[in-house]
């Protein structure tokens, strides 16, 4: 659904918009007209345009780039853990279960209560959480609450007998069902043993969802994000459809279907760049190996400490190649989670093998890249294929990567290397596992220096500030095919702009995370901050 939209035709002067464009990387002005740039120049070259044709900005020396592209999220699914009891602030057991009681009350009939954030090791006295206390607050709805790292949920009684989980029930590969002495569940499921929580797991209702996905638009312009690729499930897609349709997107989401429905998407013809510029399939998601965590990632050699434990693979790989090649016979890009080096491995195989001499055909991309062989980075560039990676994953991986991977992880977020091979490069945050944060990732990626304590993590492997925008702004745009109406700024490019309050180019690395996001446009509109440009 294309809603016209009336905008305003503004004029933005005094500013330093860095455009993405090499041959044209700055300017200090820029005319908007029908949501897209049509004139770009310094700010003595004001006179050549109609000045009763334009509302007239002046930026005060502000920072203007293309607005950010969040290149890996799970958008309902995010929106869904903004209604989530938020549990990350808690100091004590104590206070986690007195933030849960606090929200338990307002449950309606058959809804779930899920609460996110738990970390013990940050609390003064860490313990593992336990059922019988979730119970005791929440007898008569299945209640949630996820660990901070992702790797450990912790259930009430409710949602154990939901979830079919008894004494009797085996450890599922790759995850635990944590017993008491007596062999019974205690409450806490880690890593795929979640999953069976997970699966059963009630949506929120299509208001509620609405709220939330509106919620989720407004959270993302205010971090300057006009744009996002989204994994989320069938229901997750049909929630954002009824959403665009009786509201209007504001975020230009392209999702990409899970493998598991590419029949379906074969049989109707569906190919990628189907929808419209709000609202588009972009491609089929395939996973090829599980996650580091777990240690189900795909490795060539076995996890450290272990003889032969290898970790997971989804697909052998003729399967996995006969899959990409059906994708690209039926113009549907792919995008293959790939986190083991082995993984890696096997996922630009079959990519390479589909796309065959005609790489330029095709948008096909890797999620996370998070282990790659030197030989193996070496083979983005020239094949075109897109590196997707979470910059801001690296401080919650970085124990893992040494634990599990010792030395291997030299080529753990290997970005320098990949740039340097020619790939492309987009990024994004996995949100909900880590919330969507462009600057952050950009420090991340430029200072690999997540925690003030530590060394910078491989310094080799840190990325200029200009790369790391790229890959925030045009980088994701190429990275689902879109880079002709967004991603830079250039005349005939929708108007989809971010205004920083400082030049991320001119200061000390460890201030771009605090810089401020002063305004964010879309297609010449201003969707965040206009009251703050009201009087300038
Ligand atoms: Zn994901």
């Amino acid at each position: 659904m294309n809603k016209e939209r009336k905008t305003e035709n503004l004029l933005l002067y005094n500013g330093r918009i860095y455009t993405q464009v090499p041959e044209a990387p700055f300017y200090q002005a820029l005319g908007i007209a029908g949501g897209k740039i049509v004139w770009l120049g310094m700010d003595d070259e004001l006179y050549q345009l109609p000045p009763d044709k334009f509302k007239i900005i002046n930026l005060r020396g502000k920072t203007v780039l293309p607005s950010f592209f969040e290149a890996h999220m799970h958008f309902a699914f995010w929106a869904w853990s903004l209604g989530y009891i938020e549990l990350s602030g808690c100091k004590s057991y104590q206070e986690t279960l007195r933030a849960i009681k606090s929200r338990s009350q307002e449950l309606e009939r058959g809804q779930w209560l899920v609460g996110q954030g738990w970390f013990k090791d940050g609390w003064e006295n860490p313990v593992w959480p336990h059922k019988k206390d979730l119970d005791r607050l929440v007898p008569n709805h299945p209640a949630v609450m996820m660990s901070r790292d992702q790797h450990a949920i912790w259930v009430n009684s409710r949602a154990l007998l939901k979830a079919g989980i008894r004494a009797d029930t085996p450890d599922p590969r790759g995850g635990e069902i944590v017993r008491d002495e007596s062999g019974e569940p205690t409450g806490i499921l880690k890593d795929t043993a979640a999953q069976q929580v997970y699966r059963i797991m009630k949506p929120p209702t299509d208001v509620r969802g609405s709220l939330l996905l509106k919620t989720a638009e407004m959270h993302a312009h205010s971090l300057g994000i006009t744009g996002v690729a989204s994994f989320d499930s069938i229901d997750g897609f049909r929630r954002v459809q009824s959403f665009h349709r009786k509201i209007g997107l504001k975020l230009r989401v392209s999702q990409f279907v899970p493998s598991d429905h590419l029949d379906e998407l074969i049989s109707l013809g569906i190919q990628s760049g189907f929808g419209d510029r709000f609202l588009r399939i972009q491609g089929v998601k395939y996973f090829a190996d599980g996650a580091l965590g777990s240690q189900t990632a795909l490795m060539f050699q076995p996890y450290k400490g272990t003889k032969s434990d290898y970790g997971l693979a989804l697909y052998d790989d003729d399967e996995l190649k006969a899959e990409v090649k059906r994708c690209a016979r039926s113009g549907l890009n792919v995008a293959i989670h790939a986190i083991g080096d082995r993984a890696n491995r096997m996922a630009l195989d079959a990519i390479i093998k589909a796309q065959g001499r005609s790489a330029g055909k095709f948008r096909n991309r890797i999620e996370h890249c998070q282990l790659l062989k030197k030989e193996d980075i070496e083979r983005f560039g020239p094949h075109r294929i897109v590196g997707s990676v979470q910059p801001v994953q690296m401080p919650l991986d970085i124990d893992m990567i040494k634990k599990y991977w010792g030395r291997r992880g030299r080529y753990s977020y290997a970005l320098k290397s990949m740039l340097r091979s020619g790939a492309r490069l987009a990024f994004g945050s996995d949100a909900p596992i880590e919330p969507p944060n462009p600057l952050l990732n950009i420090y991340l990626a430029v200072s690999r220096h997540p925690r003030q304590t530590d060394k910078p993590f491989y310094p080799s492997e840190r990325i200029r500030v200009e790369e790391a925008v790229f890959a925030h702004t045009y980088g994701g745009a190429y990275s689902v095919e879109q880079e002709k109406l967004f991603g830079s700024i250039k005349i005939g490019n929708f108007a989809d702009l971010v205004i920083l309050d400082k030049d991320l180019h001119c200061i000390s690395p460890d201030q771009i995370s605090h810089v401020e996001v002063l305004g964010t446009l879309l297609e010449g509109e201003f969707v965040y901050g206009k009251e703050y440009f009201q009087d300038w």
